[in-house]
């Protein structure tokens, strides 16, 4: 063994013993309520497609079909030559479903979040972060060299006292020296992707309106579920208009792979400019603009009407039992990392599939059965569930 080799050794080994040892799982199937891994049926909690979309036929068509126009590969980033149509199409779409003027697509969720944040803020700027934003956003804060600052969880006075601290040090002499006015931009998921839950995004509106901050909210679980036209979360609580940055992913709800950054015109603009994970990566493969686009499309149409409709008929079924807070998120709180992975083999030996969240994708001791549900499943599957969170005695509700 080199050295490398025989550091890395070591630090596995350490990771194994804290219980945070993670794995691949082989699936051999399409995604779905229904996979196969090492030959062996599973029933599968562990998806966020959450309205079925992955493996739609409408989704695989459009892809097969812009394989068959446009080719395997980009070729390049789409500002040296590899914006193909499928992309632009792409782009409209998200803006006219999400009602804002433009939208900028990336090759992921992650890419979008670093993308906007490093292109907005300086070390100059604050960027005020709920505590269970996703590692994403947390990730581009650091990248930008903003001032990071985290509220409790939800804490709408703990967000206020950081905006008004914000306030006095943009203030400072040494600060008004610079090209430009220090910014505060807050940041927030509107569905927390780990606990279910929802922000206040109407009292944050309020908050970042008095204060003159920014602010983004990330829909990575509420686009497609929520809203009149299923726009998301914002929608539903009617403060998307005033919203700057709304982002979120393509790889969820709708059943493909990339990620958003909807807005105005000109954030658009900047954002082609500014966005290094833009403009210095190969646009996404032509098949997963053309999926997103379709995903988009079937979302906003009677269908996805008929899918929302489904969903939530099954998290009531869940959550007539299972304590939640409505969402297709349903964490069941375990606490002990060692204790979630071993209930979730117990599981996995029942043929039912849940992953164990452990840290450092949520805080340590506060492990969980992260239950995700789709419109895809059946009554017959939520009721296998329940019998086999039963059997474990994690049903606490009769
Ligand atoms: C999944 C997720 C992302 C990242 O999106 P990808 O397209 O998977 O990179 C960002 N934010 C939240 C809250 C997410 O859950």
């Amino acid at each position: 063994m080199n050295a490398l080799d025989e550091e890395l050794s070591s630090r596995l080994k350490d990771i194994r013993e804290e219980g945070l040892y993670r794995e691949l799982r082989r699936i051999d199937s399409a995604q779905g309520p229904h996979i196969e891994m090492d030959g062996k049926p599973f029933l599968n909690f562990s998806s966020n497609d959450y309205l079925g979309l992955a493996n739609d036929p409408a989704l695989k068509e459009a892809a097969t079909e812009a394989v068959k126009k446009f080719g395997a590969g980009a070729g390049s980033s789409r500002l040296l030559g590899g914006s193909l149509t499928p992309h632009h199409i792409l782009d409209e779409t998200v803006a006219t479903f999400k009602g804002t003027a433009a939208a900028l697509c990336f090759s992921s969720g992650y890419a979008a979040a670093a993308g906007a944040i490093c292109a907005l803020l300086n070390s100059n700027d604050v960027i005020a972060v709920d505590k269970l934003v996703h590692a994403c956003i947390v990730d581009a804060a650091r990248l930008s060299g903003a001032k990071m600052r985290v509220f409790g969880h939800n804490n709408l006075n703990d967000l206020e006292k950081i905006l008004r601290w914000a306030d006095q040090r943009h203030a400072s002499p040494s600060l008004s020296q610079t090209d430009r006015r220090p910014r505060t931009l807050i940041v927030t998921e509107s569905i927390f992707s780990m606990d279910g839950d929802r922000a206040p995004l109407r009292e944050m509106v309020r908050l970042k309106e008095q204060f003159g901050a920014w602010l983004m909210v990330d829909e990575a679980h509420a686009t497609g579920l929520y809203g009149k036209s299923r726009r998301g979360l914002a929608e539903e609580c009617v403060v998307d208009k005033q919203i700057e940055i709304q982002m979120g992913t393509l790889g969820k709800a709708f059943g493909s792979a990339g990620g958003y950054i909807c807005g105005s015109r000109p954030l658009i603009d900047y954002l082609i400019n500014r966005a290094r994970p833009f403009i210095f990566s190969t646009a996404p493969v032509p098949a997963a603009a053309a999926a997103a686009a379709a995903g988009v499309r079937l979302v906003q149409s009677k269908t996805g009407e008929e899918r929302r409709s489904q969903l939530w008929a099954n998290v009531a079924a869940l959550s007539r039992y299972v304590e939640s807070e409505g969402s297709a998120i349903i964490p069941m709180m375990i606490g002990e990392e060692g204790k979630a992975t071993q209930i979730a083999s117990s599981l996995m030996d029942q043929g039912i599939f849940i992953p164990a969240v452990r840290f450092p994708t949520v805080g340590r001791g506060e492990a969980r059965l992260r239950v995700t549900m789709t419109a895809a499943h059946s009554r017959a599957d939520v009721e296998q569930l329940l019998a086999a969170l039963r059997a474990l005695n994690l049903v606490n509700k009769t």
